[in-house]
């Protein structure tokens, strides 16, 4: 599943556009979070490859974003 994601993505990063070569530093990222959702867990059409750099911003701004709601 994973793989079918980096595939059809042709390595690329969805965000940034880079070509990894090194597999290991792509993810098949989960563009709605599936919260354990099996029906959007499966869904193909909501994952998206990334790269590693992208795909720990993107962790970070939910992480940054939560503490943030907080306040409000
Ligand atoms: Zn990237």
């Amino acid at each position: 599943m994973r793989w079918d994601v980096l595939v059809e993505a042709m390595f690329t990063c969805q965000m940034c556009g880079t070509l990894e070569r090194d597999t290991s530093r792509l993810v098949a990222d989960h563009r709605k979070p599936h919260r354990g959702d099996p029906v959007l867990f499966w869904d193909r059409a909501n994952l998206q490859c990334l790269c590693e750099p992208c795909h720990s911003t993107e962790k970070q701004k939910e992480e940054q974003a939560t503490p943030a709601g907080v306040w409000w």
